[in-house]
């Protein structure tokens, strides 16, 4: 290359950032996939190139997450909002309704289009507490006639995360994994639906991943498009139509990479690791505090405020100029957020701890 690029690191909670190396590769790859003469954006989905390239990004992801075989991977588009209405139409399965956790802005929007279709049993709401708390394991019940049970592991605008995972017995979990999705080890097993927006801690935005257990598939509401019902893509293996072939060939690598990194295990460890150096850098300071109990601080999303609101300006400002880049809170929050996926390195948590205990020295 005749020329370098200063990269930041970038907070954004998504679109977020992706591994260097991982950009590298596609780089690399861009004009020639192994010696196709094609970029990948240029193949035919159905020819043998592009289809051994999603068949391994499958598989990889079925070994990174011991996916187990009576489980099918999907590579959706419409995010995962449009997952919002495809899980009622397909999970509903002549039931009537079904019961939701609403625990931040994202459990909000899934019980908004819930109700579209079915009857919604809110079982636990955090609203009261604005979302900085979630309910323990021990105060969840489930109704005996819900379809599923729908929940956000991980808020990614307050910045809440589970540490458990509901116990519904017999119903059915479906899990929105969007900003928590290959953060760590994950049962599967425990789950009837898992889906998540690729642009979080996957890959490029434009790819949604559902993992459905496959009894659940082949039953949806009368009326539902034949683009959101499960069997159709499960049948075709995602590609009924064009599926989203640029941004699946990058999760592949992203896949690739994090196996080759030691799996989620070893993102587990130092995702956890990131987490409490920036929980610990703000509980240390009088200057900056998090509201969100401590047992169920997301290790994802971290939010922040100044003490003093009126630095906001001057605080992002500094830390951009120190290649600190997009840490403003949701505007519906204020303060600060920075998102710290997987492919955040430890050195970016580093530097903006220094940034943060230098500004506090010079503002406080
Ligand atoms: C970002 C996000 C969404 C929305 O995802 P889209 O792919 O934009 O539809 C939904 N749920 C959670 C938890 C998110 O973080």
């Amino acid at each position: 290359m005749a020329h370098t690029h200063k990269r930041v690191y970038n907070f954004s909670a998504g679109p977020a950032m992706l591994p260097t190396e991982v950009l590298e590769r596609a780089r690399e790859e861009m004009l020639d996939w192994n010696g196709s003469g094609m970029s990948v954006m240029e193949m035919s989905h159905r020819g043998k190139e592009y289809v051994s390239i999603a068949e391994k990004a499958e598989a990889d992801l079925r070994k990174l997450m011991a996916i187990p075989d009576h489980y099918k991977v999907l590579f959706l588009q419409g995010g995962a909002s449009a997952q919002f209405a495809m899980v009622p139409m397909n999970l509903l399965r002549g039931k009537t309704s079904a019961d939701y956790l609403n625990t931040g802005h994202w459990s909000e929007k899934a019980v908004a289009e819930g109700k579209r279709y079915c009857n919604v049993n809110i079982i636990a709401d955090t609203k009261g507490s604005k979302y900085t708390t979630l309910p323990d394991a021990s105060e969840l019940s489930f109704s005996k006639d819900a379809a599923y049970v729908h929940y956000t592991p991980n808020e990614t605008i307050a910045g809440v995360e589970f540490g458990y995972i509901p116990d519904t017995g017999d119903i059915p979990l479906v899990a929105d994994m969007s900003s928590t999705i290959l953060s760590r080890p994950v049962d599967v097993s425990k789950f009837g639906v898992i889906y998540a927006g690729a642009q979080k801690n996957i890959g490029p935005a434009g790819l949604t991943i559902a993992i459905v257990r496959e009894d659940l598939i082949g039953e949806t509401l009368p009326g539902t498009p034949t683009m959101f019902d499960y069997k159709i893509h499960a049948d075709n293996g995602s590609m009924y139509n064009t599926p989203p072939t640029y941004a699946w060939y990058i999760a592949g690598l992203v896949f690739e990479h994090l196996l080759a990194k030691g799996g989620l295990a070893a993102m587990a460890e130092i995702n956890k690791r990131k987490a409490q150096k920036l929980y610990d850098a703000i509980d240390n300071s009088p200057f900056y505090s998090n509201p969100v109990d401590p047992k169920c601080r997301s290790w994802m999303n971290v939010p922040f405020i100044l003490a003093n609101s009126e630095l906001d300006k001057t605080f992002l400002k500094e830390a951009e100029a120190a290649g600190l880049s997009t840490l403003a809170g949701h505007r519906s929050v204020g303060g600060m957020r920075a998102s710290i996926y997987n492919a955040m390195p430890e050195a970016g948590v580093d530097a903006l701890v220094d940034f943060m205990n230098d500004f506090a020295r010079r503002h406080g």
